[in-house]
């Protein structure tokens, strides 16, 4: 596999020492992915802004990326879907293994869109819009684990590490909300800024709870246990 493969399967074409063809990661109308090789590797540039992690990953799922890695580097282990308030879908985070987490929301093909979508919304909003009390934690496993355990759990896609949108603050306006942070992950920007907006919701009822949690019987580890 080398640029000029790629670039034909995309229905691309030879521009100066490389090639152009529509991004597989974004909806691209006018080709704006630049391909070319260089030292033995093939180099990809979104001009419409795609992360370069992005449009390897849908090439790769495409079939268009040399397996120069194990068969079992970037394999798929969960995909978690984010809804809007009726239930119906809006995009996936797709974990992979080694760990690392994507967003992709389908085209109209059929086929992927490995970006972020432009409405970031809550984990399993359709469940927490009529819920007294809602549990935040980082990452959408703990909030199936607590969800087996018949809680009504929520998260961010990006865990700690992305911004909290004041959307996500009113969708949990009125609510009893209860953070249950990593350990590790505690003081990332996102939880400061959700524990300052929810102090400030006017009917909010805030309860933190990582100061005692080594007390508790939530985990000995980081990450809120499974049940087996
Ligand atoms: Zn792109």
């Amino acid at each position: 596999m080398n640029a000029a493969e790629i670039s034909q399967q995309l229905h691309g074409h030879r521009s100066g020492a490389g090639y152009v063809a529509r991004c597989p990661a974004h909806d691209d109308k006018n080709p704006s992915l630049s391909l070319k090789d260089e030292d033995g590797k093939i180099l990809v540039h979104c001009h419409a802004g795609c992360e370069q992690g992005a449009v390897v990953e849908a090439l790769k799922a495409r079939g268009l990326w040399p397996e120069s890695e194990a068969p079992s580097d970037r394999r798929i282990v969960a995909e978690y879907n984010y809804t809007d308030e009726a239930g119906d879908s809006l995009y996936q985070v797709v974990r992979l293994e080694p760990k690392r987490f994507l967003q992709r929301f389908p085209d109209r093909a059929g086929g992927w869109i490995w970006k972020k979508h432009p409405r970031q919304v809550l984990y399993r909003l359709s469940e927490i819009r009529y819920a007294p009390i809602v549990f935040v934690v980082e990452g959408e496993k703990d909030v199936e684990t607590l969800r087996s355990h018949g809680f009504v759990a929520t998260t961010a896609a990006g865990e700690c590490k992305a911004a909290w949108l004041p959307t996500f603050t009113e969708s949990l306006r009125g609510r009893e909300v209860i953070l249950l942070p990593d350990r590790d992950g505690l003081g990332g920007s996102g939880w400061r800024e959700l524990h300052a907006r929810s102090l400030a919701m006017s009917s909010g009822y805030l309860c933190w709870i990582w100061k005692t949690a080594r007390t508790l019987p939530i985990g000995s580890r980081a990450d809120t246990p499974s049940r087996n």
